[in-house]
């Protein structure tokens, strides 16, 4: 059986491939993009 926690600790960390931020809580429909880099008026 392998631990929970090792089975997260093995998922690979979500990050936005603009800037490189850890992207966290966001949904899989907005890609690999953080907030910052989601809005092009910025
Ligand atoms: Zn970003």
């Amino acid at each position: 059986m392998i631990n929970v926690l090792e089975f997260f600790r093995n998922l690979p960390m979500k990050n936005c491939y603009k800037c490189g931020d850890t992207i966290t809580e966001k949904a899989d429909c907005y890609g690999n993009i953080c907030d910052d880099c989601d809005h092009p008026a910025r």
